[in-house]
């Protein structure tokens, strides 16, 4: 494989940055991050297969960066077939986008302490971007759409999202304290301006 295309992570943290520097309120931050994730999902030449493996067990979380000030975080969300979540929430901002392969996320809403279906499900392909947040729905269970093959998608939160402390549920709709964590130890070099 020719280099990786190490910019396009570069540019997009760069523009994030910027964008959140005039602290726009969080519809905003959801429809112009979104305009600059897109181009990171249209060509997939940039993410070392490293931060792309699948484990036999559970989906992986690899960080790939952090903003200085943790506003923001990037990960690989890597699925293996037929993996998927637990019911969860996140507790900020957040866009995922689909790399490869496609996952199907299911929301829910709390209902007098129940935790209902909200709406039907929605499938992602490759390219395409959904938004969750306690403003706009911020519960949901996703899964790896294929049964036979290895899905990623990459995320971005508006927080050091492995330290968030926020809640898995259980059947019965109480919470569970989680915290994630991230699956890798190292960090892409998106920095060597030598390399793409
Ligand atoms: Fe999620």
């Amino acid at each position: 494989m020719s280099a990786l295309q190490h910019h396009r992570l570069r540019d997009f943290v760069t523009q994030l940055a910027a964008l959140l520097d005039q602290q726009p309120d969080e519809a905003t931050i959801l429809t112009h991050g979104s305009a600059l994730l897109r181009p990171l999902l249209q060509h997939d030449d940039w993410l070392d297969d490293t931060f792309t493996q699948p484990h036999p067990q559970h989906y992986q979380q690899y960080l790939l960066y952090a903003d200085a000030q943790q506003r923001f975080s990037v990960v690989s969300f890597v699925w293996g077939p037929g993996q998927q979540t637990p019911v969860h929430d996140h507790r900020v901002w957040g866009l995922i986008g689909m790399l490869r392969g496609a996952e199907v996320s299911q929301g829910f809403r709390s209902v007098n302490g129940d935790l209902v279906e909200d709406g039907a499900p929605v499938r992602l392909e490759p390219g395409q971007i959904e938004a969750v947040s306690p403003r706009v729905g911020d519960i949901h269970r996703v899964r790896n759409a294929f049964d036979d093959r290895v899905s990623v998608s990459i995320h971005v939160y508006g927080a050091n999202i492995g330290a968030v402390k926020r809640a898995v549920y259980r059947e019965d709709g109480s919470e569970k304290p989680f915290i994630s964590g991230y699956s890798n130890r190292y960090l892409p070099n998106i920095w060597d301006l030598s390399h793409g």
